[in-house]
């Protein structure tokens, strides 16, 4: 994913948010993004900056969360953290399984919203 675009995508979900509670100015977003995603937690934050200004999210501070990479074994459903960049064969830890499916891993939503409310405050 490029982080231009998965930026545009939160700052749209933030803004919505921010504005259907009545927001006056969003304070820090954190974000929750998949263990396999290679999104640059540094670059997210400066488009977010770039894309931001002028609006009530400008000046926000965006934290990420990742969330681990795990599989659900399709054998015994098992579920256990893997990392498939690491190239070395998957199994499952209970049944020796390699028939598996990603769990999470992929996943980039807001999971929380910090916003001050009316003017000045
Ligand atoms: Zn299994």
């Amino acid at each position: 994913m490029h982080e231009l675009a998965v930026t545009e995508s939160l700052l749209q979900v933030v803004l919505r948010h921010a504005n259907e509670g009545g927001a006056g100015k969003v304070v820090s977003v954190s974000v929750r993004i998949g263990g396999l995603s290679d999104l640059v937690n540094e670059w997210v934050q400066r488009y977010f900056d770039h894309l931001s200004r002028g609006t009530i999210a400008e000046g926000a501070v965006i934290r990420i969360e990742r969330i681990p990479t795990t599989f659900r074994c399709d054998q015994c459903g098992h579920v256990f953290p893997a990392d498939p960049r690491t190239r070395e064969e998957i199994r499952c830890p209970l049944c020796s399984s390699a028939e598996m499916t990603l769990a999470t891993g992929r996943e980039c939503f807001v999971q929380q919203i910090e916003v001050v409310n009316g003017f000045g405050a």
